[in-house]
């Protein structure tokens, strides 16, 4: 894959065919990067839309570029992947918010439930920026949304696609028949728990509500772990990755 720097404009500083990038964006652009008039850069919205273009105008706080190029989902996986996950302490999510974007996550939905140890609500504008810079790094054009948190009752009555909650248990139908509904349905969510896992009530209210055991190996893993190795195997046999 070629190798394209991309700088991130939100859709409001996009309008008339042209792009402002003002603070960090700008600052990248023109005190690291060095750019200048004429100079050719590929910006990205967030929202699935690529665009290319010179620079036509350059001041103290603000580079204006005119589109040339407006390319959809580059680079976006066809099936959207939900992170519903019960966070585990420390700054683990930022990790899990960095890699998951680069292996293709669409949301990250924090979850409570029984042994949720933190409450997510005041960290997610820093993890907004680990999400930007991710989907800039990885050369995605769709921002991963990430949410307000909700109880787990609410994510498993409302799952957001195909439903499966990894757990450490024998899975007894076959996995390929569930990938295969997956890449049909073209969205799916996959629940992770916390370091103390789910309660044998939650992990019976989610079988029961039709979500589907996913096994991720013999091995226990810690709950960052976990949400990573998830995202990387639904991805894989679905063919994104
Ligand atoms: N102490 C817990 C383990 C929690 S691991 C227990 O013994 O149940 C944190 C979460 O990661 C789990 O709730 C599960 O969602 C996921 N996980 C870890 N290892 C897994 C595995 N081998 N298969 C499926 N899910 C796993």
């Amino acid at each position: 894959m070629a190798h394209l720097e991309q700088y991130y404009a939100a859709p409001e500083r996009i309008c008339d065919g042209r792009i402002l990038l003002v603070e960090e964006e700008f600052n990248h652009a023109v005190r690291v990067r060095r750019k200048r008039i004429g100079d050719h850069l590929i910006v990205v919205d967030g929202e699935g839309h690529r665009y290319g273009g010179p620079v036509v105008e350059l001041q103290k706080e603000r580079l204006v570029l005119r589109i040339d190029s407006v390319e959809d989902e580059v680079n976006e996986p066809t099936v959207h992947l939900t992170l519903a996950h019960v966070w585990p302490r420390g700054q683990q999510m930022d990790w899990v918010i960095e890699k998951g974007t680069e292996i293709g996550v669409s949301r990250f939905l924090p979850v409570l439930s029984e042994r949720s140890i933190i409450d997510p609500a005041h960290r997610l504008q820093r993890l907004q920026k680990k999400a930007i810079a991710a989907m800039k790094q990885c050369a995605r054009c769709r921002l991963p949304q990430i949410d307000l948190p909700i109880p787990l009752a609410e994510c498993l009555n409302q799952p957001d696609g195909i439903g499966l909650i990894a757990h450490a248990f024998a899975a007894d139908r076959s996995e390929e028949a569930i990938f295969d509904r997956i890449r049909r349905v073209g969205r799916a969510v996959v629940l992770i728990g916390p370091e103390g896992g789910f309660s044998d009530a939650e992990v019976e209210q989610a079988l029961h509500s039709g979500w589907i055991p996913l096994e991720l190996g013999a091995r226990r893993l810690r709950s960052e772990t976990a949400a990573l190795v998830a995202a990387v195997k639904i991805l894989t046999r679905i063919e994104e990755i």
